[in-house]
């Protein structure tokens, strides 16, 4: 029997192993000096100012949505081919969550159907407060269009780019937050970079940072500035707002730390990977995935599309095949705006036709820095063969 393939794996070397095992004999397991370590590591990376680690990157969104000001009565727009997180943080925060439909060829948020539901919005006087695009598979959105349209009809930006660590738009590194308020990545051991759990809000914005980081920590201060009169005493500390318990720990940040060395080695051991998918598979009956000449994809995900004419079930039939050998294919994503939850508040089948077509074609293949020509062959061979029965 061969061992199954997954269709994502960490990659962890003896260095990381060494990173843990140190925080583990030190004085501090959390709330010591190694987070802001990792933070310090990962704004300097993508060039932002700030950074701020937190225990996942759905705490990351939820902190983002906080800090711009999102509560009850506003509106926040996502895409339906996300993570559940995406749409979840502005739920967190009582607003109400909608949705822009993808562009059928990058499978991000289409700026065309953004820029048209804006200017509908706009006569219904509904417009939304923030807009979070995702960078979907590692593949950049299109942020100078977004910026553009966030300038003009006056909403802030979250990127999720909890796929995109490493990735580049244009010639600036995802992170850098040209194009936003803020950027969020995940460190999940799927993604590119791993701490275990975690995730990273990035900024330009002083005051952004000094919000997240106030609310990651019971909303406690610890800062004579921030409180309402001077300290009792050496050990005072304030309240000043219902904060959280989000804080990343320094074993995770240790993890997260040493894996940003090999940040780069990655993205291009993924991008060979992806390249030698592209060449395989070009003469099969397939969409494969675009990567944007000018851009860098981090390529956390592989989507290949498989249409299913008139209901043959192909693609069902094909992802059933690959998981009966051991394959592990796997399915990006369930449009969020089908999912039970969101139906009963209203959203239908039908009103984000792009991104059902999608769901109803999309496979996801194995690809991680690990694997090799062998695997990916056998992989190919698999997929070839399932798509011709
Ligand atoms: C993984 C993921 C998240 C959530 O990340 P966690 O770190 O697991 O909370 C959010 N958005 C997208 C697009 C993701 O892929």
């Amino acid at each position: 029997m061969r061992e199954p393939i997954p269709y994502g794996r960490h990659d962890i070397d003896e260095h990381d192993v060494a990173a843990v095992v140190e925080i583990l004999r030190s004085d501090f397991l959390t709330q010591g000096p190694v987070v802001p370590a990792f933070e310090a590591a990962v704004a300097a990376y993508c060039g932002a100012e700030h950074a701020v680690a937190v225990n996942s990157a759905t705490s990351a969104l939820h902190l983002s949505c906080l800090a711009l000001g999102v509560g009850p009565g506003d509106r926040v727009w996502t895409t339906p081919n996300t993570f559940v997180a995406s749409a979840n943080c502005a739920l967190y925060c009582g607003a109400d969550v909608d949705f822009v439909d993808i562009d059928p060829h990058s499978h991000n948020m289409s700026v065309a159907c953004l820029g048209e539901k804006l200017e509908r919005a706009r006569k219904a006087g509904s417009l939304p407060k923030v807009v979070i695009p995702v960078h979907f598979s590692g593949e950049p959105c299109d942020m100078q269009a977004i910026a553009a349209l966030a300038a003009e009809y006056g909403f802030a930006v979250i990127e999720d780019a909890s796929h995109a660590i490493g990735a580049r738009y244009l010639g600036d590194t995802v992170g850098n937050c040209r194009y936003s308020d803020i950027t969020v990545f995940s460190f999940h051991p799927v993604k590119i970079v791993t701490s275990g759990e975690g995730g990273m809000a990035l900024t330009r914005d002083r005051n952004l940072a000094e919000r997240m980081e106030l609310l990651r920590s019971h909303g406690i201060t610890r800062d004579p500035r921030h409180m309402t009169q001077a300290p009792d005493g050496p050990w005072y500390y304030q309240q000043i707002e219902l904060g959280f318990n989000y804080r990343m720990t320094d074993i995770h940040a240790a993890l997260g730390l040493s894996q940003m060395r090999r940040l780069d080695e990655f993205v291009l051991r993924r991008n060979a990977v992806a390249d030698r998918y592209d060449a395989e598979l070009a003469n099969l009956p397939l969409q494969l995935p675009q990567r944007i000449a000018g851009n860098r994809s981090s390529v956390h995900l592989y989507v290949i599309r498989i249409e299913s004419p008139d209901g043959s079930g192909l693609r069902d039939r094909v992802f059933g095949a690959m998981r009966n050998e051991g394959i592990g294919v796997a399915l990006h994503y369930i449009p969020v705006h089908t999912q039970p939850y969101f139906q009963a508040m209203g959203f239908a089948q039908g009103m984000f036709p792009e991104a059902e077509r999608h769901y109803r074609s999309a496979l996801s293949l194995p690809l991680f820095p690990s694997l090799d020509v062998a695997d990916q062959d056998y992989v190919i061979k698999v997929l070839a063969t399932a798509l011709a029965s």
